[in-house]
């Protein structure tokens, strides 16, 4: 049967556009499908946060390399991509904080990322609005922000231009080289990736992934309010802690002069209203390092749903053997960043073009414990 696309990507989210975007840079005619808008999903919902992470050397790896092409990408951007490299401070509210601070600067500093620790006295003349008497922090200087939907619809752009199209339909089952839509149509190509988000596992059944619901509080323009992406240390207890809820202070100057505040972590949720009591978690906890945070306007929050893995890393590839699609989810709360990172593997598994990246660590036949992810 001759096939009319090389490959169709599932899910217009930044994952699978990214992915898209690969394919048909390396020469793939490509069919992006999605049944939500262009950069919808967790894309839409997300801070936009590029951040070089070291968790685990498979993450710092995905991270960092993802973080080299972003920097790669920023003057194809279009400027309504908004990207700034405003950089991130991790605060550290006491001694303790600090130490972990310094830990974290010894492993960025060997792996050649570009850090800087902060006393007292400093990360006050960084952040004037930050409370006194917080021990210090880390900077990390070549972190980002961008608006990711903006990236999405530009890449689909370029997917186009190549010869690619997109579809917007919803997929009701996939193989390797088949998708079935809703209505009953059924398009073959050469492979299929699910780049589906937290609901991957409604096509591929055995995907330990379960949506991790988060809210985001967006305030009026306070240009200058404050300047970095600023993240508690804490903040990776409740990333990596699979509590039921918890929520970090993570706060984010927006270009406009908006303050983007972040943010929390639920499981068991699925209903996507906002709920006040975790608004007013989120805003109480960033009150406790920036007390003028209450006196400034919110205007809008919502909600949007990370795809979360036992391992907190994400799955990329596809299992031998298996007629299933390649699988390209469960960023959990790195799929910006890790987007690119993500869209040279699968571009590499699939056509053999370089990459740096090792494969095995975010393999789709790796061993997740057991877990069956629901
Ligand atoms: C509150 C919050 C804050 C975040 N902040 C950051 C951050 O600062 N930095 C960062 O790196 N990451 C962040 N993230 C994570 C990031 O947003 C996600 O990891 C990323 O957007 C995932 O992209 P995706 O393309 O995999 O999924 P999605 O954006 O969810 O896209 C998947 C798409 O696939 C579609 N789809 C699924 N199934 C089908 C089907 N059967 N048929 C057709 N279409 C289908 C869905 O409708 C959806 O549109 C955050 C996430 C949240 C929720």
């Amino acid at each position: 049967m001759s096939t009319k696309h090389d490959a169709i990507v599932i899910g217009l989210g930044i994952v699978g556009c990214a992915c898209a975007w690969a394919l048909s840079r390396r020469g793939l005619r490509v069919l992006a499908v999605g049944d939500a808008p262009i950069g919808g999903g967790a894309t839409a919902a997300g801070m936009g946060h590029v951040a070089i992470m070291d968790d685990s050397e498979a993450q710092f790896r995905l991270t960092a390399r993802s973080s080299e092409l972003w920097m790669a990408l920023r003057d194809e951007l279009p400027s309504e991509a908004a990207v700034d490299y405003c950089g991130t401070l991790w605060v550290a509210a006491d001694e303790e904080e600090l130490n972990a601070a310094k830990g974290k600067h010894a492993f960025y500093q060997k792996r050649g990322v570009r850090t800087e620790v902060l006393d007292e006295t400093s990360i006050a003349e960084a952040e004037p609005n930050l409370r006194s008497g917080l021990a210090g922090g880390l900077r990390i200087i070549d972190d980002s922000i961008v608006y990711p939907p903006v990236v999405c619809e530009w890449m689909l752009a370029e997917v186009v231009r190549r010869g690619g199209a997109v579809r917007f339909a919803h997929v009701t089952g996939a193989t390797r080289t088949r998708v079935q839509l809703d209505g009953g149509d059924v398009i073959d190509a050469g492979v299929v990736v699910l780049a589906g988000g937290d609901v991957s596992a409604r096509l591929c059944a055995w995907l330990p992934v379960r949506p991790r619901k988060g809210h985001l509080v967006i305030t009026d323009r306070y240009p200058g309010f404050c300047r970095h992406e600023l993240v508690e240390l804490g903040y990776l207890k409740n990333a990596h802690s699979h509590a039921a809820e918890s929520v970090a202070f993570n706060l984010q100057p927006r270009p406009t002069g908006q303050m983007l505040l972040g943010s929390s972590r639920q499981y068991g949720v699925e209903h996507e209203e906002v709920e006040a009591r975790m608004v007013a978690w989120v805003i109480e906890r960033a009150k406790l390092y920036m007390p003028r945070i209450g006196s400034l306007r919110v205007v809008r929050a919502w909600t949007g749903f990370r795809a979360a893995t036992p391992d907190s890393l994400p799955i990329i590839g596809g299992r031998d053997g298996v007629d299933e699609p390649v699988i390209a989810t469960g960023h959990e709360g790195l799929g910006l960043t890790t987007s690119l990172g993500t869209a040279e593997l699968i571009a590499a598994i699939l056509t053999g073009a370089p990459t740096p990246l090792d494969a095995a660590a975010y393999s789709a036949s790796r061993d997740f414990g057991g877990h069956d992810g629901h």
